[in-house]
C-alpha cells in the first residue's frame, strides 16, 4: 500500500502495488497494472530490514509492506507500462530477487485505506483475489507479475521460488518457525484515522492473541510509545499478562521511530525469582527456544554479556533480588523499557528495591500485577507513582481526594455515582489512563463453565463449645482470638495442638488458653482426631469420595500448613495419592510436581496447595474441582487459587467450593470477601477503599459481631434479608412465584402484608418491618443481627446473582447436589448452599 509522503493529517492511501527489488539494489514501486510509480536504490541493510508490516520510503512515496510474493496474480494491465522506465531485461533477469505487495487484508485492519481508495483501486483490489489471469503481453515480460520467478540469490529473507503458497516473513528472531498467514494488526487505528503512522503488531503474534489481549496490547503500546510513558496492567490471573507484555514489547522494539533515540531497543524484565523460569518458558514458547530474544541473568557477568549482544537479544530478564544486587551494573545498559512482574512488590514507596529500579532511570515503565490494590490507598498511590512519577500528587493529596469522593458517596446514600466531585472524576480518569484491569469474566467466552459454591457446614458440638469459650475472651488480643477461631473452625484438634504449644506464653494468654483448653474432652490429646469434630472436614470427605467416583481430580487449598497436614492424613486414609505444594516445596521441584499431576489426570490423585506458598502462574488444569477449605481475608488470594484450574487449556467445566463453618468467623470472612470483590472496576476500587486501609482493623461492633457464634443455617443469607427460603431461584425467576404468593397472602390477612417470611434451617422466623417504631419481633437468635442490617444488604447485593439453597427445600436441594457432583452424598452437615455459574 502506498501514498505520496505528506504531513497532512488525513492521509489517503492511494492504492495497492508491488515493490520489486533487484540484486543490485534497484527498486521499483509499481501499481498492480505494472505502471511504475517510483524507484529508489536500496542498500543491503535496508533490504535486510524488509518484513511484513514494515513501512519505508521509496522515492517520494510512503510504502507499507504486506507480504512477499512470487508470481503476482493480477488483472490485465489497465495501461501499458511506460517503456523508458522498464529496466533492461538482462539486469532484471539476472538480478530480480524479490517482490513485495501490500495486502487485501488491509481492508480489514486499516479501514480508512480501502474506504478512500478510488473505485478503480477497489476493483483491482477485488480482482487480486481472483486466480491469475492469462499471461500478459510480451511487453510485460520483465515486469509483469506473471513473469517466471527467478532462482533467488542468497538472501535470508527470500524463500524458495518453487514453494507454491506465499509465507509471510518471520521475524529473523523467530527463524523459520511455521507461522499462520495473518495480517499485521494496526494498533493505533484511531490515530491512523487522524493521520498518524500505523503501529503494527506482527501477524504471527496477533494470530495468537484473543480479543481482550489485542485490546490490552493496543492500550499498552499507546501508553508506552513515548519516553516518560507508564502503565499498569492489572488483569486477573489467567488473562495472559505475559503474552500481552511480550507482544507489547515486541511491537515497540520493531517500531521505527523518526528519531532512533525515541525507539525501544532494550527491555529490562524484572520478575520474582520463582517466576524466572516461567518467563524463560514463555519466551521459548513464542520464539524458537534456540533463538529466544531474552537473556536470563544468573550472574553479574551476564549483564555485561547482554550489553554487548543486545541487538539480537533485546530482553534481559532478572530477578528482583539480582536487580537489587546488580543495580549499578544494570544502570550501564541504558534500557528503554522496564517491566516489573508481580509489580505490587514495589508498593513500599521507600523500599530499597524500588529505589534501585528508579536509579536505573529507565524512561518507560510497565507494571504487571493481578492485585493492584490489595488494601491500602498509600500502596496504590505508590504503584501509580512508580509508573508515572509525580502524576498523582503526594500520597496525602491522593488519599484526601479518594476520601472526599468516598464521603460524598456515603452521604449520598443511594450510591448515585454521578455525584462525584470533578477532582475525583479527574483522578478516576487519570487512573484509567494508565491502568488497565479486566477480570476473569473476560474468559467466559473462551473457557468452560465455572461453577462456584459456598457450602455452609454446621459446627460440631465441640466446635460450638470452643467458639463460646473464645467469645468469653473478647477482651483479649483480637487478632489472636480470630486466629484461634479460624483454627477451630477448620478442626478443633488444630487449635488444641496450637494452644498446648503456646502454654509457655505470657500469663494473660495462658489463662485464656487454659479456659479454652478446658472445653476439650480430657482424653482429646491422646486420641486421634475425629472427622466428626469438624463440620467442614466431614463434608470434605463426602466431596472427595464423590469426585473420585466422577473421575475428576481435585485441588484442596488452605492457608494453614497444619490444616493441610490434617487433610493429607485424611486423604491417605482415603487412599489418595498426595501431591503437595507449600512454602517448603523447593522452587526447582514445583514445576515437575505440577506437570506430573496434570499429565496423569488420575482421580485417585489429590493436590494439596497452600494458598500462601502457591506462588503465581501455577497451572493445575489437570484438576476440574477445587476446594477452598478456608478463606482469605483478601479475596484476591482466593481468586488466584481459583485461577489455577479455571484457565486457558482447561477442557472441563470447573467446580469451585468454598467451605465455611456456619455462623462463625468463616462467614465473616466470606462477607468481607463479597464486599471487596465488587472492586473489579477501578472507580469502585477507589471508593470502596475508603476507611478500609487496613484489612484487619475492626470497629468494636465488628469485633463483637465476629466473636458471636450464630446458631443459624447461614448468617450470610440472613444478612441479605432474602425471603427465598432456599428455593434455588434467581430473583427474576422468583418474581412470578412471588406474584402468586403475594396474592395468597393478601387473602389471608392484610396485617401481614409488610411481613416477610424467612425460613432458616427449618426454623421459621418472621421479621416485621419497623414502620411504627416497634421493636423487631422475632423468634430464634436473629434479633441481634438486625442492628447492622441497614448497611449489609446493599454491599452484599452481589449474592442476589447466586442461587440460594436450603436442605429442607428438597427438590431444589437434590438439584443442587446433582449439579455440584454430590448427588449420592448425604451432606448432613451442610446447612445452606449458594451456587453461582458464569453461564446462568
Ligand atoms: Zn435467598
Amino acid at each position: 500500500m502506498f501514498a505520496r509522503a505528506n504531513t497532512r493529517k488525513h492521509k489517503k492511501w492511494e492504492g495497492d502495488g508491488f515493490l520489486t527489488i533487484h540484486a543490485n539494489g534497484e527498486t521499483e514501486l509499481t501499481e498492480e497494472c505494472g505502471r511504475e510509480i517510483a524507484r529508489s536504490t536500496f542498500t543491503s541493510k535496508k533490504r535486510a530490514e524488509l518484513s511484513d508490516g514494515h513501512i519505508l520510503m521509496v522515492g517520494g512515496y510512503e510504502v507499507e509492506i504486506q507480504e512477499e510474493v512470487d508470481a503476482l496474480p493480477v488483472s490485465a494491465p489497465v495501461q501499458p507500462p511506460t517503456p523508458k522506465k522498464i529496466p533492461s531485461p538482462v539486469a532484471a533477469q539476472a538480478a530480480a530477487i524479490g517482490r513485495f505487495k501490500s495486502a487485501p487484508s488491509f481492508k480489514r485492519t486499516f479501514a480508512t485505506a480501502s474506504a478512500c481508495a478510488s473505485p478503480a483501486a477497489k476493483r483491482r483490489f477485488e480482482d487480486q483475489q481472483q486466480p491469475a489471469a492469462p499471461a500478459a503481453p510480451a511487453a510485460t515480460a520483465v515486469l509483469s507479475p506473471m513473469a517466471k520467478p527467478r532462482p533467488f540469490s542468497a538472501s535470508s529473507l527470500i524463500k524458495s521460488a518453487s514453494s507454491g503458497s506465499a509465507k509471510p516473513f518471520c521475524s529473523p528472531l523467530v527463524g523459520n518457525r511455521q507461522q499462520e498467514k495473518v495480517a499485521p494488526m494496526v494498533i493505533n487505528e484511531r490515530e491512523v484515522e487522524r493521520g498518524a503512522t500505523p503501529i503494527l503488531l506482527e501477524g504471527w503474534l496477533a494470530a495468537h492473541l484473543r480479543e481482550h489481549q489485542k485490546q490490552g496490547v493496543a492500550f499498552l503500546v499507546d501508553k508506552l510509545k513515548s519516553r516518560g510513558g507508564g502503565a499498569i496492567l492489572a488483569d486477573d490471573m489467567g488473562l495472559g499478562k505475559s503474552i500481552q507484555t511480550i507482544a507489547t514489547c515486541w511491537t515497540l522494539l520493531k517500531r521505527k521511530t523518526p528519531k532512533v533515540e525515541d525507539g525501544v531497543r532494550k527491555v529490562l524484565v524484572v520478575v520474582p525469582s520463582s517466576l524466572l523460569h516461567n518467563w524463560r518458558a514463555e519466551f521459548a514458547k513464542w520464539f524458537r527456544a534456540t533463538r529466544t530474544p531474552a537473556m536470563l541473568v544468573r550472574k553479574v557477568s551476564d549483564i555485561g554479556l547482554f550489553a554487548s549482544a543486545h541487538k539480537i537479544t533485546p530482553f534481559l530478564v532478572v530477578s528482583y533480588d539480582m536487580a537489587l544486587r546488580y543495580a549499578p551494573a544494570l544502570s550501564s545498559c541504558q534500557f528503554d523499557l522496564l517491566v516489573c512482574d508481580e509489580g505490587h512488590r514495589l508498593k513500599n514507596a521507600s523500599g530499597k528495591l524500588r529505589e534501585a529500579l528508579c536509579s536505573l532511570s529507565i524512561p518507560r515503565r510497565l507494571l504487571l500485577t493481578g492485585t493492584p490494590v490489595q488494601n491500602d490507598l498509600d500502596e496504590f498511590h505508590s504503584l501509580l507513582d512508580f509508573v508515572l512519577p509525580g502524576n498523582f500528587g503526594t500520597p496525602a493529596e491522593f488519599r484526601s481526594l479518594c476520601r472526599e469522593g468516598g464521603e460524598e458517596e456515603g452521604g449520598g446514600g443511594e450510591g448515585d455515582d454521578s455525584e462525584t466531585s470533578p477532582e475525583l472524576a479527574r483522578l478516576h480518569a487519570a487512573i484509567g489512563e494508565c491502568m488497565l484491569r479486566r477480570t476473569s469474566e473476560v474468559n467466559v467466552s473462551h473457557l468452560p463453565d465455572k461453577h462456584e459454591y459456598v457450602l455452609f457446614c454446621a459446627a460440631s458440638k465441640l466446635q460450638i463449645k470452643i467458639f463460646e469459650a473464645i467469645a468469653d475472651h473478647v477482651t483479649g488480643e483480637p487478632l489472636v482470638l480470630i486466629d484461634q477461631m479460624r483454627k477451630a473452625s477448620n478442626h478443633p484438634a488444630i487449635l488444641y495442638k496450637h494452644l498446648q504449644k503456646g502454654n509457655a506464653d505470657s500469663e494473660n494468654t495462658r489463662v485464656s488458653y487454659s479456659s479454652i483448653l478446658s472445653m476439650f474432652p480430657r482424653d482429646f490429646g491422646s486420641r486421634t482426631a475425629s472427622v466428626k469434630d469438624s463440620g467442614k472436614l466431614s463434608v470434605l470427605v463426602d466431596m472427595l469420595v464423590s469426585f473420585r467416583e466422577h473421575g475428576e481430580c481435585t485441588v484442596i487449598v488452605s492457608q494453614y500448613t497444619k490444616t493441610l497436614d490434617m487433610i493429607a492424613i485424611l486423604c491417605s486414609t482415603l487412599q489418595f495419592r498426595i501431591y503437595r505444594l507449600d512454602g517448603s516445596t523447593p522452587v526447582a521441584d514445583r514445576q515437575k510436581l505440577v506437570n506430573d499431576f496434570n499429565q496423569s489426570r488420575d482421580s485417585t490423585n489429590i493436590f494439596l496447595l497452600s494458598s500462601k506458598a502457591g506462588g503465581v502462574g501455577l497451572n493445575l488444569i489437570g484438576a476440574s474441582r477445587l476446594v477452598l477449605f478456608d478463606l482469605d481475608w483478601n479475596p484476591a488470594s482466593d481468586l488466584q487459587a481459583m485461577a489455577r484450574i479455571w484457565r486457558d487449556g482447561q477442557p472441563r467445566a470447573c467446580h469451585i467450593y468454598r467451605l465455611v463453618t456456619t455462623g462463625t468467623i468463616d462467614e465473616k470472612i466470606l462477607q468481607r470477601q463479597i464486599k471487596k470483590t465488587g472492586l473489579a472496576a477501578i472507580v469502585n476500587v477507589v471508593e470502596s477503599l475508603n476507611g478500609q486501609t487496613d484489612t484487619l482493623s475492626f470497629r468494636d461492633e465488628d469485633l463483637k459481631d465476629i466473636f458471636t457464634f450464630k446458631e443459624t443455617a447461614s448468617n450470610t443469607h440472613d444478612l441479605l434479608e432474602c425471603a427465598c427460603g432456599g428455593d434455588g431461584l434467581l430473583p427474576l425467576e422468583r418474581e412470578e412465584e412471588e406474584e402468586v404468593e403475594r396474592a395468597e397472602r393478601d387473602d389471608i390477612d392484610e396485617d401481614e402484608i409488610a411481613a416477610s417470611v424467612v425460613r432458616a434451617g427449618g426454623v421459621e422466623t418472621t421479621t416485621v418491618s419497623i414502620d411504627d417504631g416497634e421493636d423487631t419481633v422475632g423468634e430464634g437468635e436473629e434479633e441481634e443481627d438486625t442492628a447492622e442490617l441497614p448497611t449489609e444488604p446493599a454491599s452484599m447485593a452481589e449474592l442476589f446473582r447466586w442461587r440460594h439453597y436450603a436442605p429442607n427445600n428438597d427438590v431444589p436441594w437434590q438439584h443442587l447436589k446433582a449439579q455440584a457432583g454430590l448427588g449420592k452424598m448425604g451432606l448432613e452437615e451442610v446447612t445452606f448452599a449458594l451456587h453461582y455459574c458464569n453461564n446462568f
